[in-house]
């Protein structure tokens, strides 16, 4: 199906790869949000990372240059906690097993309480200073019937020292131990998507993805059942998109690129 991008309504934007990349905030981000709000259009950032608190995001976000209030950003942590929420009634107890933004995320308004003794949930997201104890704990509380929730499951992510071991790489490891696979709530799996779709007020039909990785954004958005643009200013080669078994409905070099087609197709052209 062609992609008529004067239908879109809502965007979601991955982060890394597409706002920034390192430390350096990426050209075109700046007239993109601008558009959005002139145009009426809702947005979000979404991003697997659960380390951050959504104001830490904002903060990193400011310090190169872009105000984006704190409400437009959607980590695999919000999304458990929204998901957790939805399921689950208040006071369950809940053990994590991760940083600021998935405790803040689950324990923030009181909705959760902190549990290690008998929590009815594991959840589980990156940690830094996870021990065999704390996951120990987990596996365990998974073994005795608590259900296993994971943040997302991406093995490594790049660092200055190179790849290092996350939420996946955690999450594979109590699964080895435990026999029991998690629900997923971030990308490629489609919880996140909808989460933010939520919080925008958009629908599949007229939300728009907007990615730098076939197997977690464009994966994703296929599986959300929305709309999809690659960029290529992340860790995707042009040439890998032929192989893809989730192939993006357009590619652009970046957003530059997809705004100038945007507005030629808002001016009917
Ligand atoms: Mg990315």
């Amino acid at each position: 199906m062609m992609l008529n991008l004067s239908t879109i309504r809502t965007v979601l934007f991955d982060m890394d790869g597409v706002v920034y990349r390192g430390k350096t905030l990426l050209p075109g981000v700046r007239e993109m949000m601008e558009f959005c709000d002139q145009q009426g259009i809702g947005y979000a950032c979404i991003t697997n990372n659960s380390s951050r608190t959504p104001q830490q995001f904002e903060q990193k976000l400011e310090k190169m240059g872009i105000a984006l209030p704190s409400s437009h950003i959607i980590s695999s942590a919000q999304a458990t906690g929204y998901y957790a929420r939805a399921t689950y009634p208040r006071h369950t107890p809940v053990y994590v097993i991760g940083m600021d933004g998935l405790r803040e995320a689950l324990f923030g308004d009181g909705y959760f309480v902190s549990d290690e003794q008998h929590p009815d949930l594991v959840v589980v997201g990156v940690d830094m200073q996870v021990t065999y104890e704390a996951l120990k704990t987990g596996c365990l509380a998974i073994r005795r019937g608590a259900h296993f929730i994971a943040s997302n499951t991406d093995r490594a992510f790049p660092s200055e020292e190179g790849l290092m071991p996350g939420a996946g790489a955690l999450v594979a490891f109590i699964q080895a131990a435990t026999d029991v696979e998690p629900f997923v709530v971030g990308k490629p799996q489609p919880t996140m998507f909808r989460v933010a779709m939520e919080v925008c007020g958009g629908c599949p039909e007229t939300t728009l993805m907007v990615g730098d990785r076939l197997e977690t954004d464009m994966a994703g958005a296929h599986h959300a059942g929305l709309r999809s643009v690659l960029v290529l200013t992340g860790v995707t080669r042009r040439e890998q998109v032929e192989t893809s078994p989730y192939p993006p409905d357009t590619v652009f070099d970046g957003l530059p690129e997809l705004l100038a087609e945007w507005k030629q197709a808002l001016a009917g052209g």
